[in-house]
């Protein structure tokens, strides 16, 4: 089956011709079905008496009525014990003696009425943000306190640098203590947090230099510009060859830029703290009381200040490895800034930071394995997980399966031998540890306010971003559940203040939110997996659309491989409502962030492919879905 449009949703009622619950149920349905005529479809069963109709529903006769067959469809045992009229049910065809057709029961006239309600209601989303309202706990902020500050902010990376501007604009006094430890391999830097220094920030330049070494390899020579063939022999040959002495990228000057764009932007970060009037302290701070904290700065001088209010937004760092000898590894703490070549790379981990570090190191020509302990990119979409694994296979990233280190130890000089749980090992250059992220409370003195943090992750658990002590508040990477993304935590501070500070009372949505993993083959997504979306809606009840495609971009560069690119839409199958959205392609993040904004609206299948593409882009892939996984077709696109 080849579908070009929503499935449409056909409503079966069946009643008595008198039944004033029968005609205004029909009516009802009737009258939707003309405003949505692509949508929605009535069959109407009308019976000329209620003893006709009691006949054909109930039949005492051995085949019973037909309330049976429907519950044995559906597996509805209300439908079986149902005598009222109308009588409501769904099918995929107006055919009422199909009884195979059934798709669901929906019940008498009320359950109609609210079936239709739901139906015509604005998307979800919508209702949600006019509803839903943050209900927090009174904290005992006046604004005629005598503390010190009114919000004191532990913490300036992208939630607490948020948050402070938007308190300070809505008139609250705010300081922001900032501090970095250093990271167990000595590695410091300035104000910004993780996502600025450590992080999104220096992780995407340096992708950029692989693209850009991959395209200057890959498709150069196809568009007519020059490429030399010790690069392109780098490139192709690197997982034999070990040797990274000829290697013309300069890890040097790649670094260099990196960490100089990274240092303007601190300043930058410190100017704009004090133009909006925060105040900025280099100190680490932990907690005396609910009112108070200790601070402390680089030269040990220590002091304290006082707060209304205070927001928790430290963020969390690397996890260790553990093993023995699991001290030589560096963490991403450290591999932006290294100060020499990382030559030889393990990377330990097989999700975001892992695949999106081994996938730049490889295209800046490093020797990358990495050890995954069970699978890819835990949590999403397995389809597009094992693609992006067979794309870093094939440009030469070599992958151990199913170990973990359990040994690693000084060898040659500076060498680190690695010993697997398999028995195998191998020496390599650097080994990083990327097996998630702890939150940064140990030292905070949470004990000092009552609260307590999850062992498992040292993280804080928080309602509308309000801890068990009331004028305590948490975002970002530290607060429990929160997915680690830097506009996650800076919506949510933003959002806090404005709900302190502004008289908001909106919480933060922290559904569907969309995400890009930076390996070589880009991954952007929003909503459901495909096996989330089946465990939860049942297989029968989605419509998976997808289809390979070949970027425009790369159609010229025979050694970019057929149909890299991909995209998937899982829907569903009754209201045409997006479910998840995957794509596998260049820009994978510029393409995602528009339709992170269809999926928040509540965004229907048939609103996508209603959609006019741009072409040609490899985002207009999405406007063009039409072929199921269920009809077997061939999913890969021809031409425009
Ligand atoms: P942070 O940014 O970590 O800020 C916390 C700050 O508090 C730090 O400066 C810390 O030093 C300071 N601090 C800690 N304790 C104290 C104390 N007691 N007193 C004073 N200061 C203290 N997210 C994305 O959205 N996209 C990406 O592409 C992306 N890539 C990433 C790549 C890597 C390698 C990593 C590690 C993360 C990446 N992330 C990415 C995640 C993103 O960086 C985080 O989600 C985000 O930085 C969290 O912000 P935060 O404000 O919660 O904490
Ligand atoms: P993560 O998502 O928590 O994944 C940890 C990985 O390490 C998993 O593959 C896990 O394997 C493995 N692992 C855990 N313990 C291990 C052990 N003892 N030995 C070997 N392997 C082990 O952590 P992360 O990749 O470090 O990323 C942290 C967060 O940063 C992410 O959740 C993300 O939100 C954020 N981030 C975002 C971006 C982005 O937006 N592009 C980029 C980077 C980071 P199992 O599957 O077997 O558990």
């Amino acid at each position: 089956m080849t579908n070009t449009a929503v499935t449409k949703s056909i409503i079966h009622v069946a009643g008595y011709k008198s039944c004033g619950f029968y005609r205004r149920a029909a009516s009802v349905v009737a009258s939707l079905s003309i405003l949505f005529p692509n949508k929605l479809q009535v069959v109407e069963h009308e019976f000329t008496s209620r003893e006709e109709y009691r006949e054909w529903l109930i039949n005492s006769g051995s085949d019973g009525g037909f309330r049976d067959k429907v519950t044995n469809k559906v597996g509805n045992l209300r439908a079986n014990t149902f005598t009222s009229s109308p009588f409501c049910w769904l099918a995929n065809t107006s055919d009422s003696n199909n009884v195979d057709d059934i798709t669901d029961f929906i019940g008498g006239c009320d359950d109609t009425l609210d079936w239709c309600r739901n139906f015509a209601q604005p998307p979800s989303s919508t209702v949600q943000k006019e509803e839903e309202i943050a209900n927090m706990v009174p904290d005992g902020h006046t604004p005629s306190h005598s503390y010190d500050y009114d919000l004191l902010i532990l913490g300036g990376g992208s939630g607490g640098l948020a948050a402070s501007k938007e308190a300070a604009r809505l008139g609250a006094r705010v300081a922001v203590l900032d501090y970095v430890k250093p990271s167990p391999a000595g590695s410091k830097w300035g104000l910004g947090g993780t996502c600025v220094n450590v992080g999104c920030i220096p992780k995407k330049l340096m992708h950029n230099a692989a693209l850009l070494s991959e395209g200057y390899v890959k498709d150069q020579s196809h568009y007519g510009i020059g490429v030399t063939s010790e690069l392109e022999e780098q490139w192709m040959g690197m997982s034999q060859d070990n040797d990274h002495s000829t290697t013309s990228q300069s890890w040097e000057t790649l670094k260099n830029n990196v960490q100089n764009h990274i240092r303007g932007l601190n300043f930058k970060y410190r100017v704009d703290l004090r133009e909006k009037e925060v105040t900025y302290l280099n100190q680490l701070g932990s907690f005396i009381d609910e009112h108070t904290v200790e601070t402390i700065d680089k030269k040990g001088t220590k002091g304290s200040i006082t707060f209304s209010r205070c927001l928790i937004a430290v963020g969390g760092r690397p996890t260790p490895i553990s093993c023995e000898g699991g001290e030589l590894a560096v963490s991403s703490d450290d591999i932006f800034s290294l100060d020499t070549d990382p030559g030889k790379v393990l990377c330990v981990g097989a999700s975001y930071i892992s695949l999106e570090c081994a996938g730049f190191l490889r295209g800046i020509c490093k020797d990358v394995t990495v050890a995954v302990r069970s699978i890819l990119l835990r949590g999403f979409d397995r389809e597009c997980a094992d693609l992006i694994g067979g794309h870093m296979k094939s440009e030469g990233v070599k992958f151990r399966e199913g170990v973990v280190p359990t040994k690693l130890e000084k060898v040659n000089g500076d060498k680190i031998k690695v010993t697997f749980s398999s028995g195998e090992s191998d020496e390599y250059d650097t080994v990083l540890g990327a097996i998630g992220r702890s939150g940064d409370t140990g030292k905070l003195g949470l004990d000092k306010v009552g609260i307590q943090v999850n062992p498992k992750n040292s993280k804080i658990a928080a309602k509308y971003e309000q801890t068990s002590t009331p004028n305590i508040y948490v975002i970002g990477d530290v607060m429990d559940g929160c997915p680690e993304l830097t506009p996650v935590a800076i919506h949510a501070g933003k959002a806090l203040a404005r709900r302190l500070f502004g008289g908001s009372t909106l919480p933060m949505d922290y559904r569907n939110i969309c995400t890009t993993v930076f390996t070589p083959l880009e991954y952007g997504t929003v909503g459901y997996s495909e096996d989330d979306a089946i465990a939860e809606f049942g297989k029968e009840n989605l419509d998976i659309y997808h289809k390979y495609f070949v970027p425009l971009e790369w159609s010229i560069s025979p050694s970019r491989g057929e149909h890299q690119g991909f995209c998937k839409a899982i829907v569903d199958k009754h209201t045409g409502k997006v479910l998840g959205l995957h794509y596998l392609g260049p820009n994978a993040g510029e393409v995602m962030q528009g339709f992170g904004t269809a999926m928040k609206l509540g965004c229907t299948f048939e609103d996508i492919i209603e959609t006019v593409g741009i072409h040609p882009t490899t985002a207009e892939e999405f406007t063009t879905l039409s072929i199921t996984k269920e009809s077997g077709e061939d999913a890969a696109a021809a031409g425009c």
